[in-house]
């Protein structure tokens, strides 16, 4: 079955096998010259030749020619995300801030507008913020974009590009794709809606089926899942992957390596599995957090509580579909207190990132530059917590006991 299900085998569009079923087995097949049931990593830099290359084009990514033009493990890998997100085509680059560079520099262009989250990555704030407007003479207005209103109210003429991320990192904020993608597409001049969907994945959410025309992930985070690979992707029409593997991928060379794409496609095959599992212990866990009186506020779509669960609910792709596994809380406590509190956990590591194996929680202080776009709640500190994979039993002791130990 796996080598009529290839790159070459399956049609992109191919959409009548499970979730699972894909995940396993778009982007493998059996190597021509060994038989092995595992596709190889190819990690030679250049390809032989025609005979006579004058004909050549050297920006040209159809073809192998020279790694940064693009090279098997890449394209596998770009067949299966492709396939997940429902999406003619797919690129994949060096990581998740590559994939929204290649993005903003490719569809904006000197003079125009865009529009974006007031809750975004760091790098897409800065880009969009600063880098863009100062370097390139790009116009760009900060909205909460969780009142579709507020995307209305800030189109011009010039607006090109709405870029959303939900639920955002780190409010958990939640943005009504199918509404803002009918306003944008509503519009008498061509505006595109990106949606960073790095939280959800395409096993939660599918923006391009709810109207976006651009998914963007890390993936770094869930789709590799295992914590040792940066990647990143965005898929939309045949046209536009085009013009970002010109301009992002062979010019701007955000190449993603061999290794790294091969990595990825070997984590992203258990996708399905995780995310059900980081579904059901973050929920389970953002309740055990909401019942405990040393703790402020808890910030996670699957929660009743959450001021945007019901569209969260709304937008969710499947049956088996959750809220993702990342949440964000605060405790009744100070600066010192939510540090102590980390110092004391025994289970979960205090790092950055998130959609690893191993549950991740980071203290997020009150000198972000983005503060002030953030609800109030955030003000005082915060903890984001990236629940993984370990038993959720344990998750909720390791907790609990670090609440009590830091005297909390
Ligand atoms: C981590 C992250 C990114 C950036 O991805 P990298 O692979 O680290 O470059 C972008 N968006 C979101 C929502 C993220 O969490």
């Amino acid at each position: 079955m796996a080598s009529s299900l290839t790159h070459q085998g399956i049609s992109f569009d191919d959409q009548e096998l499970g979730f699972s079923t894909r995940a396993i087995h778009l982007g493998n097949g059996t190597d021509a010259e060994t038989g092995a049931i595992r596709r190889p990593i190819t990690l030679a830099n250049a390809y032989e030749l025609p005979e006579d290359p004058s004909d050549i084009n050297w920006s040209s990514s159809d073809t192998n020619l020279y790694t940064r033009n693009g090279h098997p493990n890449q394209r596998y890998l770009e067949a299966k995300i492709a396939n997940l997100e429902g999406a003619e085509d797919a690129v994949v680059l060096a990581s998740g801030v590559a994939a929204l560079a290649a993005t903003f520099t490719t569809v904006l262009n000197r003079g125009d507008h865009a529009i974006f989250s007031d809750t975004t990555y760091i790098a897409a704030y800065r880009l969009l913020h600063q880098i863009l407007p100062e370097k390139y003479g790009i116009s760009t207005s900060i909205v909460d974009s969780s009142d579709p209103a507020n995307v209305a109210a800030a189109i011009r003429p010039n607006t090109r590009l709405v870029h959303i991320e939900t639920p955002a990192n780190p409010t958990l904020k939640v943005s009504d794709i199918a509404a803002i993608a009918r306003l944008t597409h509503q519009s008498d001049h061509e505006i595109l809606l990106s949606v960073d969907n790095t939280f959800n994945t395409p096993f939660n959410v599918r923006p391009l089926d709810l109207g976006a025309d651009i998914v963007i992930e890390s993936l770094t985070k869930y789709i590799n899942g295992h914590g040792d690979a940066l990647g990143g992707a965005l898929a939309t029409t045949k046209a536009l992957t085009d013009q970002v593997r010109f301009t992002a991928q062979v010019n701007y060379g955000g190449i993603i390596s061999p290794f790294n794409a091969w990595l990825i496609n070997r984590g992203s095959v258990t996708l399905p599995l995780r995310m059900r599992q980081h579904n059901a212990s973050a929920l389970a866990i953002a309740k055990h957090l909401e019942e405990n009186p040393a703790v402020r506020f808890v910030a996670y779509p699957g929660l009743e509580s959450h001021p945007h669960h019901d569209v969260a609910a709304s937008q969710l792709a499947r049956k088996d579909s959750g809220f993702g596994g990342v949440l964000s809380f605060g405790l009744n406590s100070d600066h010192d207190g939510h540090n102590r509190f980390v110092s004391e956990l025994n289970v979960i590591t205090s790092a950055v990132s998130l959609g690893h194996d191993e549950s991740l929680i980071v203290f997020l202080g009150e000198d972000d530059e983005r503060q002030y776009l953030y609800p109030e709640v955030f003000h005082q500190g915060f903890l984001r917590f990236a629940v993984g994979l370990e038993d959720t039993d344990d998750l909720i002791r390791d907790i609990d006991h670090a609440i009590e130990a830091a005297g909390i």
